[in-house]
């Protein structure tokens, strides 16, 4: 999250409507569950319509026929929804009310909604809906359904009362500074979260009237936004505006009406769209998370109109984030910014490295571009974002999270107080982990394509087919599905080879096939599957080195996807809850690693007992090192200055 120039987060902390035809939708359009809006259809005249110019060549399935089995991610997300089943819609709804003059006793919330917080709404009238409607898809919760229905209706006599369409917690005259260019935070980034809370309501949980609000108040802003000329709109634009532009596109999609992907494309950030279309990395010096859901917008631009500028724009993008300016754990950003040329990572090691919302966007990013090509590469990243940035970022014994993953050596984790946060990464951090169903299957017409490996089931009605997938990977290295079928069904299922495997072999039924994949592919089996047929895939983990792109000496060490930590001393609760970041400058001391830092993995060996657990090997001070996500309470390192002699 953006700060305002000049002004540092914490200080700020501390510190004419135009009604636009914002028609009622028809009754009957929600078609049933949905995945989500870029691969909905929806009914018109008793007729299924698909705006989509661009369809994605494999396709998530429905959130609701997936379902997770005991592991990490399980207990990601239980601690996830246990946490949103803890907020009580009064207390979401608080400035809602008082802002829309309607009383309200709640006791309010602190950090970002805290009543005098310019961000307030962001989270207890969109982030809270969105994680409500995803964690509802995918795991049935209905008490929380109810609960997030109750904001819904609530939320919608709040609009009613401003009457304009307008929605928020905070002043319309937020607006009005927007507009002359004074210092406000971030209006419109708020507005985004709360359409997108809203229509994640009706996509996932058919609420219509989730629908309605979302409709009006994009309504509202096709008037504010009309009333601009360009060069001012796109003065406005140089405030962050969040995925203004990705939740107009996807209104656009859900209900048919042209105007708002016009309004959607008035978010077209010119001066950040032109040089990524052309090729060019001019990201230095911009903040991260402002840009990358612009760039989501730019997908979907491209999904809905089929202009291929779009799609320049997001795949350049990509492949320069994750080749030149991500870190090991497939994070991105440092001090919420892009600092430096192109892969000059090496002096970019602080405590707020790497902010969490970046990760969100950047895996949500990676599922277009995944969808558009099938690539299996897309996948590797996608994992290794999963099991060693986002699984290590909440905490799986209460369901805080974190704001920044310091990859500085010898800090430790920070977490949010439950009700005293509500940080932006407190946001999607509760959407990451309420939708981690989302990906792990994708499928086109005639095959399956397994892209993670988490312990879970899926249901596949059209083919009459139920996969059992069991594993206890990461620890397991390997997984096995087990198909039950109505009757046979001729198809092929594709499992990923990661890019990180050495070796590996593939059982149908105990026999073992002769061919495999190489790395950073399918192995697709094609066949008839029968009832009861079994695969077992065996992905052989081996230690291997990421270095900084500008310096080798300055080393990671990975098992498989997983990055791994040396872990020093526990910290207290008091360390450990609160901040953003720990303390600059209390610091554990790491030491050097003393080994030749052009042969990897000399200088560490995997302990023989204890599994996903290695030691240094020939060091003065030896260090023990395990998965970063499984560090919660302890001091790490995860980069190592690596050399002949101790510096
Ligand atoms: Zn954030």
């Amino acid at each position: 999250m953006t700060t305002v120039s000049g002004m540092s987060r914490r200080k700020f902390i501390a510190t004419a409507a135009a009604v636009g035809g914002s028609a009622l939708v028809p009754k009957g359009l929600f078609a049933g569950p949905m995945q989500d809006p870029v691969v909905n259809t929806f009914r018109k005249d008793g007729k299924e319509v698909n705006l989509e110019k661009v369809p994605w060549k494999v396709r998530p399935f429905p959130m609701t026929q997936v379902r997770l089995g005991d592991g990490p991610c399980k207990q990601a997300q239980e601690a996830d929804r246990q946490y949103l089943n803890s907020l009580p819609p009064d207390r979401l709804l608080h400035t809602f009310r008082l802002n829309a003059g309607l009383p309200s006793s709640a006791q309010p919330f602190g950090g970002w909604e805290a009543p005098d917080c310019e961000l307030r709404g962001h989270y207890a009238g969109g982030h809270y809906l969105s994680a409500a409607a995803l964690m509802y898809a995918s795991t049935g919760d209905e008490e929380l359904k109810a609960k997030a229905n109750t904001v819904v209706a609530e939320l919608g006599k709040c609009q009613d009362a401003l009457k304009s369409g307008y929605l928020s917690a905070f002043p319309i005259d937020f607006f009005d500074r927007l507009r002359e260019r004074q210092r406000v935070w971030a209006p419109f980034y708020t507005i985004h979260k709360i359409i997108a809370g809203n229509l994640d309501m009706y996509v996932h949980c058919g609420n219509e009237q989730a629908l309605q609000i979302a409709e009006k108040m994009a309504g509202w802003t096709a008037g504010y936004t009309q009333s601009l000329s360009y060069e001012h709109m796109q003065r406005v634009l140089g405030t962050e505006y969040g995925g203004m532009g990705e939740v107009l596109s996807n209104l656009y999609a859900v209900t048919g009406k042209e105007h708002y992907l016009e309004v959607a494309q008035r978010f077209d950030h010119k001066q950040f769209f032109d040089p990524l279309a052309g090729h060019r990395d001019e990201l230095k010096g911009l903040h991260a998370n402002t840009h990358i859901p612009q760039v989501i917008a730019a997908a979907r631009y491209y999904e809905v109109t089929g202009d291929r500028r779009y799609y320049d724009i997001a795949d350049y993008f990509w492949n320069e984030v994750v080749s030149e300016r991500s870190y090991c754990t497939g994070g991105t950003s440092n001090h919420e910014s892009w600092n430096t040329d192109p892969g000059k990572l090496a002096n970019e090691l602080s405590t707020s490295t790497t902010e969490d919302c970046c990760a969100y966007n950047m895996m949500k990013l990676t599922r277009h571009l995944f969808g558009w090509t099938g690539d299996a590469r897309l996948m590797d990243y996608y994992e290794r974002t999963v099991f060693s940035h986002r699984l290590g970022t909440i905490n799986p014994e209460d369901g805080t999270m974190m704001y920044y993953l310091p990859l500085a050596s010898g800090y430790w984790k920070t977490f949010g107080k439950p009700f005293d946060a509500f940080w932006c990464c407190t946001g999607t951090g509760s959407e990451e982990y309420a939708k981690l169903t989302d990906t792990i299957y994708f499928h086109d017409d005639d095959s399956l394509y397994v892209n993670l490996y988490i312990d879970s089931q899926l249901e596949w009605p059209e083919k009459g087919l139920r996969v059992r997938q069991e594993t206890r990977f990461p620890e397991q290295e390997g997984s096995s599905f087990t198909i039950s079928a109505k009757s046979p069904v001729q198809m092929a299922i594709n499992l990923r080879i990661p890019y990180w495997v050495r070796g590996g072999s593939v059982k149908i039924n105990g026999t073992t096939l002769q061919a495999f994949s190489s790395p950073s592919s399918y192995l697709s089996l094609n066949r008839v599957w029968k009832n009861g047929d079994k695969i077992e895939l065996s992905l052989p983990m081996g230690l291997h080195i990421d270095a900084m792109p500008d310096d080798a000496t300055v080393q990671a060490v990975m098992y498989g996807p997983l990055v791994l930590a040396g872990s020093f001393d526990p910290v207290t609760n008091e360390m450990m809850y609160g901040d953003y970041e720990p303390k600059p400058g209390d610091v554990h001391k790491v030491p050097d690693i003393v080994a030749d830092a052009g042969k990897p993995t000399a200088w560490i060996e995997p302990d023989p007992k204890q599994a996903l657990t290695f030691r240094t090997v020939g060091q003065a001070q030896p260090a023990t090192l395990v998965p970063l996500y499984k560090i919660i309470r302890n001091r790490y390192s995860v980069y190592w200055k690596v050399g002949n002699k101790s510096a």
